[in-house]
């Protein structure tokens, strides 16, 4: 069956433009103005943008962080970035319970997401308790399994990769052409500042962030970035930067010509402060690693981000706990709060009309930084991210002027809040299309159970 879109402005990462659309089946066939096919659905989007289906490569759906789960399932987690414009996910692993081979979570992962994603998804493979027989089941698994990223944590105890294997990990990630996703803090600045802070009972909300100083970010993100120039300029990937000091890391590298690496932020941290962890209770929600910084921090980022060439990257790091259970774990002491916060399904609407609507970036970078270098550095394009002749019908249809609200009541996650209600939103999204298929009309999601196909991914543009 042929669907043409009529009369919208089709925004890529270069340019905006108005044509029509002609799809078949579950492809673009053509992109020109006046099209016309005589048997086709005709979709009218005159006076809306349409953008691609945007890429979210990095949420956590049902993640098991060992004394609970991230209360999205990989069902209703991929609802709500459906809802909210995204029909491509790479979601990263949680670290397996014990010392298993790295097939053993891409297996878990399969029966996590086969039969209940409800849009295409991918894994990034995750990295724990290294062996060499592991660095060579890295190699083996990015071609058989189209694994081609392996996340590193430079925290987080027993499993944290410490130098002496991030660089050999580097070695081979530069030899197979994978990309190395990695959280970037320094490990010794976190715990001895927390253990510090525990010792004097400073556990309330408000001692997160300052266990989690942004120098231990950039600290890290400073030695990530050597060591993966050293091991032959490794394809390393900076998740989540969240602080200006950590961005002048980047800078420096650039500055000095690393070029094959690349650089992710978050909604989070380019619209709430640390002013969220004030109060006891509620700052319980915002409790996530890296924390929110200060509006200086904020105000570098977005800069970045409208001047290019630093960051690549706006993804969500969603990680949802229910706040009425989960997250009051850490109600006597933050340190026992599962870290993590809800973003999949505001991360389009919050970017256009905190970033676009605002005039901090242009519509194009948006595209750019939520569609299509994401679906580039992890190896999806140009099936995923484009809107080109060829590439998967993903498409969102969204009214670039119409104003809401947003809040929890309208949402299809299965969390309980968001860190953004109340926000007062231009633009909305009124279509979204996976392969396609209408999966949501005016925030209704008509899509069906499985739906999703895993993706095999290929070789990443960070890779020489
Ligand atoms: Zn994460």
């Amino acid at each position: 069956m042929k669907k043409i879109i009529k009369g919208a402005s089709i925004v890529t990462e270069a340019e905006v433009f108005k044509a029509d659309v002609l799809i078949d089946g579950e492809v673009i066939e053509a992109i020109s103005e006046g099209l016309e096919c005589p048997d086709a659905e005709v979709i009218d989007a005159e006076g809306k943008l349409l953008l691609p289906g945007a890429v979210d490569v990095h949420t956590h759906m049902d993640l098991d962080v060992g004394f609970t789960r991230s209360c999205d399932s990989w069902e209703s987690g991929t609802i709500a970035a459906a809802c909210g414009g995204t029909t491509t996910i790479v979601d990263h692993m949680a670290f397996a319970a014990a010392d298993v081979p790295l097939m053993y979570q891409v297996e878990e992962y399969h029966k996590l997401a086969d039969g209940n994603a409800v849009i295409d998804y991918g894994f990034h493979g995750v990295l724990q308790l290294m062996s060499d027989e592991k660095l060579s089941e890295m190699r083996r698994l990015s071609r058989s399994e189209g694994i081609t990223s392996w996340k590193a944590y430079m925290t987080y105890g027993d499993n944290m990769i410490d130098d002496e294997w991030l660089f050999k990990i580097m070695k081979v990630a530069s030899d197979e052409g994978l990309v190395i996703p990695a959280h970037c803090e320094n490990d010794a600045l976190v715990e001895v500042t927390k253990a510090e802070l525990g010792a004097k009972g400073l556990v309330q909300a408000k001692y997160h962030p300052k266990a989690r100083p942004a120098l231990a970010e950039a600290e890290a993100v400073s030695r990530l970035l050597y060591i993966a120039k050293e091991a032959g300029e490794a394809p390393a990937y900076v998740v989540h930067l969240s602080s200006a000091e950590g961005l002048l890391e980047v800078s420096k590298a650039r500055q000095l010509g690393q070029k094959h690496f690349g650089v992710e932020t978050c909604p989070q941290y380019l619209a709430l402060t640390d002013a969220a962890y004030e109060d006891d209770s509620e700052g319980l929600k915002a409790i996530m690693s890296p924390p929110l910084r200060k509006q200086k921090d904020i105000d570098a980022l977005w800069e970045a981000l409208g001047r290019e060439g630093l960051i690549d990257v706006i993804a969500t790091d969603h990680c949802p706990f229910t706040f009425v259970e989960q997250k009051q774990m850490g109600r006597e002491d933050f340190r026992k709060c599962p870290n993590g916060a809800p973003g999949v399904e505001e991360r389009l609407s919050v970017i256009y009309s905190e970033g676009v609507a605002k005039g901090r970036i242009s519509l194009t970078q948006m595209v750019k930084y939520l569609c299509t270098e994401p679906a580039k550095i992890f190896g999806l394009y140009p099936k995923k991210g484009a809107i080109i002749p060829g590439a998967d019908a993903d498409f969102v249809i969204m009214d670039p002027n119409a104003k809401h609200v947003l809040t929890i009541a309208d949402m299809h996650g299965a969390n309980d809040y968001t860190c953004y209600e109340g926000m007062e939103l231009t633009g909305r999204i009124e279509k979204v299309y996976s392969r396609g298929e209408l999966i949501v009309d005016n925030n209704e999601f008509l899509g069906g159970r499985g739906r999703g196909r895993y993706l095999r991914r290929g070789t990443s543009s960070l890779v020489k």
